[in-house]
């Protein structure tokens, strides 16, 4: 087993690290330190106005955004994260013809600012389709620690893959 899948591409000496976590057990520790409690956010009608919020912050020029909503059949664990397709294919999706967002269920049950990143993703994909400099540039002015969240996010991913679901976030 890959226990590093989710983080195939940084680099070595913070694979070096990680693996340290996971052999040590306190990946769990590391996450509930970090982010104690997770959001409160758990009707599609609370997701829809909180992704509202920060579109009118950031993003008011953009298209609107018609429907938000937790989607029960968006798997992530069970799909292969490709580097470059990191949400717009696992964690949500978004349907640009009716510019809907889609955001996996598995994020009702995670600190707000795994959700966060994931609705700020999505949003981005509204100016930007590829993963490229301008995207991530976007991302960041939404959401300023966009990477740092993505790389913890990462790690819970490889965390519910060895140990299951933190209990203190369900
Ligand atoms: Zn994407």
């Amino acid at each position: 087993m890959n226990k590093l899948k989710y983080l195939n591409h940084y680099n070595e000496e913070t694979k070096r690290q990680v693996l340290k976590l996971i052999e040590s057990g306190s990946l769990s520790k590391y996450l509930l330190k970090k982010y104690p409690k997770p959001h409160t956010i758990n009707s599609d009608k609370e997701l829809f106005n909180y992704t509202i919020e920060i579109k009118n912050n950031y993003l008011k020029k953009s298209p609107p955004l018609s429907k938000s909503l937790y989607d029960g059949k968006i798997n992530v664990i069970h799909n292969a994260l490709g580097t470059h397709h990191f949400i717009s294919r696992v964690q949500g999706s978004k349907l640009k013809a009716k510019n809907e967002i889609r955001i996996a269920s598995m994020f009702k049950s995670v600190p707000e600012e795994f959700l966060e990143m994931i609705v700020v993703h999505e949003l981005a994909h509204f100016k930007e389709k590829e993963h490229n400099k301008a995207f991530y540039k976007l991302c960041t002015y939404m959401q300023s620690s966009y990477h740092q969240v993505e790389f913890d996010l990462r790690l819970y991913l490889t965390h519910i893959d060895i140990n299951g679901k933190l209990q203190e976030w369900n």
